[in-house]
Parts: C-alpha cells; sequence; structure tokens
C-alpha cells in the first residue's frame, strides 16, 4: 500500500459505543504513534494548503490542536485555539451550538484574529457539523475570512458540511 490515503485510513481505529451506545468512534490515535503516519497526516492537510495565501490556522479543541499545529508550524503561520468554555484564560468571544441534547459552548481569545486575516480552519473529524460551524461563526465575529474548513475525517452520512455553507468544505478520509 503505497497511497499516503489508503494508509491512513487502514490505521483509524473503529471503537464503538464510545463515549456512549450507538456511536461508533472514529480513533485516530494509531496515526499519531506512527512517525510516518503522523507525518502522513499533515502532509495531506499541507499539500491542500499550499499556494494559498493563509494567514493563520484555527484548531478545534482538542485533536484539531493536535494536527493544526503542526500544519501552523510547516506553513510558519499563527495557530489560534477554539476551545469548549471556560478553558481560555484571557477575554473570549462565544458561540453556542447545539448537542444531541442541550447546548455547549466554543470560546476564542478576543484578540488571536485580526480584521481581514486569512484563515484555515482545521479539526480531525467532521460529524453533524455544530462545532465547527461554531468556530465560523466565532471567525467571523472578528473579522476574519474563513477560507476553508479542512478535516482529515469526513462522516458524509451526518451531512455535516451543509451547516459550513458557504464555506468550502475539504476532507481526506470520507465514511
Ligand atoms: P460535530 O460537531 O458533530 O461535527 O462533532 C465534531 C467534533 O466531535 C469533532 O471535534 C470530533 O473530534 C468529535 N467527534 C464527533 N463524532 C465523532 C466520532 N464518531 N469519532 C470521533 N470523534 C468524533
Amino acid at each position: 500500500m503505497s497511497d499516503p490515503v489508503a494508509k491512513l485510513r487502514a490505521a483509524v481505529r473503529d471503537v464503538p459505543n464510545f463515549p456512549k451506545h450507538g456511536i461508533v468512534f472514529k480513533d485516530i490515535t494509531p496515526i499519531l504513534v506512527d512517525a510516518q503516519l503522523f507525518r502522513a497526516s499533515i502532509d495531506v492537510f499541507l499539500e491542500r494548503c499550499r499556494g494559498q495565501k493563509i494567514d493563520k490556522i484555527v484548531g478545534i479543541d482538542a485533536r484539531g490542536f493536535l494536527f493544526g499545529s503542526a500544519v501552523a508550524y510547516e506553513l510558519k503561520v499563527g495557530f489560534v485555539p477554539i476551545r469548549k468554555k471556560g478553558k481560555l484564560p484571557f477575554k473570549t468571544e462565544t458561540a453556542s451550538y447545539s448537542l444531541e441534547y442541550g447546548d455547549a459552548e466554543m470560546e476564542m481569545h478576543v484578540d488571536s484574529i485580526n480584521a481581514g486575516e486569512r484563515i484555515v480552519l482545521i479539526d480531525d473529524l467532521l460529524a453533524t457539523g455544530g462545532t465547527s460551524a461554531a468556530a465560523a461563526a466565532l471567525i467571523a465575529k472578528v473579522g476574519g475570512e474563513l477560507l476553508e474548513a479542512q478535516f482529515l475525517i469526513e462522516l458524509e452520512f451526518l451531512h455535516g458540511r451543509d451547516k459550513l455553507q458557504p464555506t468550502p468544505v475539504v476532507s481526506f478520509l470520507k465514511y
């Protein structure tokens, strides 16, 4: 198997009934622990980013930090963390989104993006799209220009990309 995307796909581990009954969790830690696969996972994002003028990468708590920060390092641009409510120490913008039961909130530091900066959003997985739509709303609130949202994995049957419209969505492993 020489195709890096096929190798990445083969390494993703399905964990049924985690974190609760009926969910099949896509575990990406087998990619992280393997030096070649980890590099390959960063490379698929980098290939997509090359040729685009990008000012900052925004990563979503928590696995979006693993991929997003490595991509930002390689592109020599800044990295902005979007975190679950209550984790960021300074003044924040907040966006709420719905979960299966009730609502949750994501936060971003108010001074992390300047108006007009060109942003790529990165997370490990797109499911229903609620989390990344909240992240997109935060980027919009501070005047960032969201070029596209990139995900290692997309669960297509949940139609999460519809929630991100009109932001272009790119994913590398589709299920
Ligand atoms: P959503 O808001 O439904 O698109 O959920 C996306 C967020 O939840 C991402 O940050 C993922 O890391 C996590 N997530 C949702 N579903 C799964 C799944 N089946 N396996 C792994 N992570 C998931």
